[in-house]
């Protein structure tokens, strides 16, 4: 087998396809829909996949936006994970149309492969990546347990072959008093904002005693109705973050002292609950990443193993990366400056250099392929790092 000539015809598969692929990437970059409402995207996505000769189930895991587009039959099982969530507001300033395309387009780009080579490729649509980790409450209802690999991209300001993430769980608080007039009968009412706030204050002298990698952070959704009035209730929202699931426990429990103690001083009734998801942190298999490396630099493109500076941020991919050997590299779209979530990460979501992005990346996973498949070897050290990572 040549694997040069077939490395080859992959790459001039996905040239050829490059403006149906831009074209898709830009009609979903200018229709922006936030978390489990996807559907213009799921369609245009899964209407590509068909028109290409995969089979599509939607609505997989009961989510009416996610599905499974798979072409090939038994093992290895490669997925390619598609995210296409906006941001409310501000459209596509994580650049995930970027990430849906580069997932389409490198597994349409796989199938010839595939033809030849066996095994099945999946494009899994994983819909609320943002805010409710759609991809966590897939992998708790069993959509990646039968993965071999799992690859995405994320567009990014560099680019990286591995990305840092750390678990982290979302937590609601509310506080129940009592009102009363707050300066004719004071004595009369329990404080619910008081708590909130004493909560914050021992929150921030939790803070210093912490490992340096873990975040505690939160908002204040209720905090009263009237200045005269003692507020009976408040409710707040927090994240917590640390780089393990042994870390996120004790450190759960510690920032819930903080929320009973301050019940205690102030006489107010708890009431909290922690999402039914946790985002896991994210293990990157490195055989997989000098993959990524290596077929980057067939395109021109230097790609460093881990990002000068880390990351504190989370994704639900962390979740799959539990359960198969997987890459979640960066892909650079705009200059350092650039931060994600803002109006300037938007444009460069369809900017010339976003679009560029995405081919290159569209290429290295279809040519990561070609590696897996056409050398057992290989993939028999992607699964080994992983087992023994365990
Ligand atoms: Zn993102
Ligand atoms: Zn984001």
């Amino acid at each position: 087998m040549d694997i040069e000539k077939l490395k080859g015809s992959v790459t001039s598969q996905i040239d050829n396809r490059r403006n149906e692929l831009t074209e898709l990437a830009l009609k979903i970059h200018s229709n922006p829909e936030p978390g489990f409402h996807e559907v213009k995207a799921v369609t245009w996505l899964t209407q590509y996949l068909e028109e290409n000769g995969f089979a599509i189930e939607r609505g997989i895991c009961e989510l009416p936006t996610a599905f499974k587009a798979s072409c090939g039959t038994g093992k290895p099982a490669i997925a390619i994970l598609a995210e296409y969530d906006a941001l409310p507001g501000i459209g596509h300033a994580c650049g995930h149309n970027l990430i849906c395309t580069i997932a389409v387009g490198s597994g349409v780009a796989s199938k010839p492969i595939i033809d030849q080579l066996g095994g099945s490729i999946l494009v899994i649509g994983t819909p609320a990546e943002e805010i409710y980790g759609g991809k966590a409450i897939m992998a708790n209802r069993g959509a990646f347990n039968d993965l071999d690999i799992a690859m995405m991209v994320h567009p990014g300001v560099q680019d990286t072959a591995t990305t840092q993430a750390l678990a982290c769980q979302n937590l609601d608080v509310e506080f129940f008093g009592k009102s009363a007039h707050a300066a004719a009968r004071p004595e009369a009412g329990i404080n619910a904002l008081e708590a909130m706030l004493q909560s914050f204050a021992a929150i921030n002298s939790l803070r210093q005693h912490i490992k340096s990698t873990a975040r505690i952070h939160g908002i204040i959704t209720d905090g009263g109705e009237a200045a005269n009035v003692v507020p009976a209730h408040s409710a707040g929202n927090f994240i917590v973050r640390a780089e393990d699931d042994t870390y996120l426990d004790e450190l759960e429990q510690k920032v819930i002292n903080c929320f009973t103690g301050a019940a205690t001083a102030t006489g107010a009734r708890l009431e909290y609950k922690w999402a039914d998801v946790r985002y896991a942190s994210m293990r990157n298999n490195l055989t997989l990443a000098e993959l990524f490396i290596e077929n980057m630099k067939r395109l021109g493109r230097t790609v460093k193993l881990s990002a000068t500076g880390r990351s504190f941020g989370s994704t639900d991919m962390g979740n799959v990366s539990q359960l198969a050997p997987a890459i979640h590299p960066s892909i650079a779209i705009a200059t350092k400056e650039v931060l994600s979530h803002s109006p300037e990460f938007a444009s460069a979501a369809a900017s010339e250099a976003g679009i560029k992005g995405m081919i290159d990346a569209t290429k290295t996973l279809a040519l990561i392929v070609v590696d897996l498949l056409a050398n057992p070897e290989t993939m028999t050290k992607v699964k080994k790092e992983f087992r023994q990572g365990k």
